[in-house]
């Protein structure tokens, strides 16, 4: 890439969550293989962002090139109103298959915030239906993220996601205090007192309770105690009200599990999907219910679900989430999760004895180091860029989920460099 286009880039082009005066530098990339992003300044990187959770088998793999390829010669795209393919019945039935007990319904969405919308919306028209209209609110806890659209922005962390700014557009929901007890504590009761007594004296109003199983990503990268998700459940049952699971960062064996949900051993009513669905190739998600929130949703007036994407179902999408699918089935994912983890927690922990850090953090394949002030995004990724990595900080936390397939000096690679780092910092 010449100098012009990437000041055309500068000038004209929007990157997710900047400023369009002062953009932040960009890399040009030119090519992304297994586990490394090269640039055309010539490093090559190991990546330690999977491209936000996606990239879960590395970059350019044959089975998943092979199935796009296959698929673009058969076609790209049908509508899916009115018509159906195999590569959608294929990704549907595999998605019943592998997800938490009782979710039987697929709605295949375009994005992972749209995904949000519809499971957002299926609550809603499940208890209007049922003459419950004033079961219209959500309830859910603070350092969550949802997505960036309206309805999934509304059950983001009220601070992170500004609402102060979106006051006068923004469905006002009901926020609960976010989770503290730690993953691998021993379980203190009083984290879920708050939550109890907002739903028992909400509950009328509610129509669910959406929560990020396990780990919350992007709200502040928190792992909590899987007895909390238990008693979300619980709550839930006994209030009568629905409860969503946005397993869209945690699922397909982020976490160690394939879905996060198996911590607590529970099943939503209603299931997010989306990030890694097709390995990090394509925008899809998917939303799963239950037959009964389906039912209740249908049954009867009006009678249908409205919602629509242009591009829902899109055979290509399907196609590489379907390879990206059989790869998972094989399993192997399991070993190699347990061995990153296994890995993280020997190297990355060192990081709590630096000046700098607040706190270190790590479950399956995802490392998390709290910093005590917000870092220099720029400065940061310059540094890790020179040591030859892909690592993208955002507030105060430095975070790796790598690929599945990533190799131990790779890593180690990734470690060292946070350490490094952040002692230089
Ligand atoms: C990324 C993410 C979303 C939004 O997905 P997009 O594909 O970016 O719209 C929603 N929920 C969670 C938990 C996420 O991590």
């Amino acid at each position: 890439m010449n100098k012009s286009d990437l000041s055309f880039d500068q000038e004209h082009i929007w990157h997710p969550y900047t400023s369009a005066i002062k953009p932040l530098p960009c890399y040009p990339v030119i090519k992304a293989d297994g586990v490394f992003i090269h640039l055309s300044s010539g490093e090559k990187l190991v990546d330690g962002v999977s491209s936000w959770w996606t990239a879960i088998h590395g970059y350019n793999h044959p089975l998943l090139n092979a199935a796009l390829k296959t698929q673009v010669d058969d076609f790209s795209h049908v509508m899916f109103g009115g018509l159906t393919h195999q590569p959608a019945v294929d990704l549907c039935r595999t998605l019943i298959d592998i997800t938490p007990m009782g979710l039987d319904r697929v709605f295949l969405a375009d994005s992972g915030s749209v995904s949000v919308e519809v499971a957002m919306k299926m609550a809603l028209q499940f208890w209007a239906c049922q003459g419950n209209s004033h079961k219209h609110k959500f309830i859910t806890p603070r350092n969550g993220y949802h997505g960036d659209t309206f309805a999934a922005m509304s059950v983001c962390d009220p601070i992170n996601g500004m609402h102060n700014l979106f006051s006068d557009s923004l469905s006002q929901q009901i926020f609960a205090p976010a989770p503290q007890t730690r993953f691998d504590k021993p379980w203190n009761e009083d984290d879920v007192k708050p939550l109890e007594q907002l739903i028992s004296s909400h509950h009328n109003e509610l129509a669910a309770l959406i929560i990020e199983p396990i780990v919350q990503n992007a709200g502040g990268m928190r792992i909590y105690h899987p007895e909390y998700l238990k008693r979300c459940r619980q709550l839930c049952d006994d209030y009568n009200i629905l409860l969503i699971c946005d397993e869209i960062a945690t699922g397909f064996g982020r976490t160690g599990k394939l879905f996060a949900c198996e911590h607590a051993d529970i099943s939503p009513d209603i299931m997010c999907l989306g990030k890694a669905l097709t390995g990090g190739y394509m925008t899809l998600a998917a939303t799963l219910c239950s037959e009964d929130v389906a039912q209740g949703v249908c049954q009867d007036e009006p009678g249908v679900f409205m919602h629509g994407p242009t591009f829902m179902g899109n055979a290509l999408a399907c196609a590489v989430a379907n390879a990206s699918l059989s790869i998972i089935q094989k399993g192997d994912w399991q070993q190699q999760v347990a061995n990153i983890e296994q890995q993280l927690k020997e190297e990355l922990t060192r990081c709590v004895t630096l000046e700098t850090v607040a706190d270190v953090r790590i479950l399956g394949a995802i490392g998390i180091v709290e910093t005590k002030t917000i870092v220099d995004v720029a400065k940061l990724q310059k540094e890790f860029v020179k040591q030859g990595v892909w690592i993208r900080p955002f507030g105060k936390l430095v975070y790796i989920m790598p690929p599945y397939i990533i190799k131990q000096a790779q890593l180690r690679q990734l470690t060292t460099s946070i350490y490094e780092v952040l002692n230089a910092s």
